[in-house]
């Protein structure tokens, strides 16, 4: 006979189903079992804690609508455990499941080549580098979390891989455990069919040192964010140490407000697109690594062509590389047009110059360029001016001291700093944020009439 309650615990399921994806309501809902249900309150069996966990933290006020509730305001649910329901009947088989697929069990993935000696530092990545290495050598000591974000092939990887090794390297009664969003998740839902969740949980919670790489992929995973923000709370409140990449700023990515601020609680470091100079000493030392000499001259020009990150700048030279040993000559522009064609064929997209870029940010903040390029230190004319330095360096590739000389001969280093402080700010200020926006579109208008 169907009890009302049994029947609203139906009507709970499809309340729920109708609101979640179907990956979320089997991975949460379909193995829970309704074992008994009276009008005080209902028996569930649930494959671990984990779910008890999930439907508490997530659901609780739908469930005190369908189901009985206690006069504390909790829903009357006893929770049952099926695997230790298990264990109790055949003690034999306490065993931890066959199958299950515990990170533990993975090898170490950290490639050899992504050390701190093999990075090479310029003004893009020298902040991000210095606290990469100071996270490394004190872990959980300083900032906690380190949050790196930036473009592709711009050495976040590289860099978290680096963290890695070093504490293997340093601290070697650490454990260490670096992770892609992609392996986590999969672990997790391996584990919670394995039943052996709690395993899981117990393996991320006693790390020392957490590495997890492409956190955007946790976007729009609802159900794998909350475990990850667990595992995350619970590793920085005992202090270990956690470190992530992403593609954006915590701030932009589509998940919790709870998760973002948990990103945002330590320190949030950019890696940005390498000047020209630190191409050409990546390119460099790439080389020689290889045992390939390019001379200076032909080194400047790749990376003038090749710009937008560093992973097309070791493709173009694995490339050239294989051309001219396979060829037997020595690296020349000749032999670079040869072996690089197309890729350096199109000329260097000058999209936008120092002129246009003044010409907006005095249009849009109410100052003269002459000013923007002039000496004054007060406020309304210093601030536009930080950040016409600002989209200097972030729209145009060229080197700093260029740049720099366009503002009518600043040093390399004011610029950097406005960069710096502007990049700061604008992830702070909404208003700064759209003035910046304003001007690319505007910057970016100009251009296309040009084309
Ligand atoms: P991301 O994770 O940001 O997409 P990766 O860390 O995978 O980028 O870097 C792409 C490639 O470029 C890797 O081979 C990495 O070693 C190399 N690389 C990036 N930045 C640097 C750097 N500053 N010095 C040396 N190699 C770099
Ligand atoms: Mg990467």
């Amino acid at each position: 006979m169907i009890t009302q309650q049994q029947e609203l615990w139906t009507q709970f399921l499809h309340f729920v189903e109708e609101r979640s994806s179907s990956i979320e309501y089997n991975n949460w809902f379909a193995a829970i079992r309704l074992i008994r249900a009276t009008s005080e309150e209902i028996t569930l069996e649930v494959p671990n804690i984990f779910v008890r966990e999930y439907l508490l933290s997530n659901y609780k006020k739908d469930l005190v609508t369908f189901l009985p509730m206690r006069s504390n305001g909790e829903p009357a649910i006893v929770f049952v455990v099926a695997e230790a329901q298990e264990k109790e009947l055949l003690p034999i088989q306490v065993a931890t499941p066959a199958s299950s697929v515990v990170a533990e069990e993975q090898t170490f993935k950290l490639n050899p080549h992504y050390t701190f000696d093999n990075f090479i530092e310029g003004a893009s990545n020298q902040f991000v580098k210095s606290a990469a290495l100071g996270v490394a050598m004190r872990p959980g000591r300083s900032y906690n979390p380190l949050f790196i974000h930036g473009g592709v092939g711009l050495g976040k990887t590289h860099l978290l891989h680096a963290i890695g090794h070093w504490v293997k390297d340093n601290h070697k009664k650490l454990r260490v455990q670096c992770i892609t969003t992609e392996g986590f998740i999969n672990d997790l839902v391996d584990n919670l069919r394995n039943k052996s969740i709690d395993r899981m949980k117990k393996f991320y919670r006693t790390l020392d040192v957490f590495l997890v790489d492409d956190i955007q992929f946790l976007q729009n995973r609802l159900n794998f964010e909350e475990e990850f923000c667990n595992t995350f709370e619970s590793l920085i409140n005992q202090n270990k140490q956690i470190i992530i990449t992403s593609d954006k700023p915590p701030g932009q990515l589509k998940l919790s407000e709870r998760m973002i601020a948990r990103m945002e609680w330590g320190l949030v470091a950019h890696v940005g697109v390498p000047d020209l100079e630190t191409r050409v000493a990546i390119l460099q030392y790439k080389a020689e690594q290889r045992g390939l000499r390019i001379p200076h001259k032909v080194a400047f020009f790749i990376a003038e062509h090749i710009f937008n990150n560093v992973r097309q700048l070791e493709g173009a030279l694995n490339r050239l590389s294989a051309y001219s040993r396979l060829m037997g000559k020595e690296v020349t522009e000749e032999i670079v047009h040869e072996s690089l064609g197309e890729l350096i064929e199109t000329k260097p997209t000058q999209r936008v110059c120092v002129e246009n870029i003044l010409k907006s940010v005095a249009t849009i903040f109410g100052v003269r360029i002459s000013d923007l390029r002039g000496t004054s230190r007060t406020k309304e004319v210093a601030f536009p001016r930080q950040v016409a330095m600002y989209l200097a360096k972030e729209l145009i590739n060229d080197s700093l001291m260029k740049l720099a000389s366009a503002f009518g001969g600043k040093t390399h280093s004011t610029l950097l700093h406005a960069w710096k402080k502007i990049g700061d700010q604008v992830e702070k200020d909404e208003t700064l944020k759209r003035q910046i926006q304003m001007a690319r579109r505007n910057l970016e208008s100009d251009t296309d009439l040009k084309k």
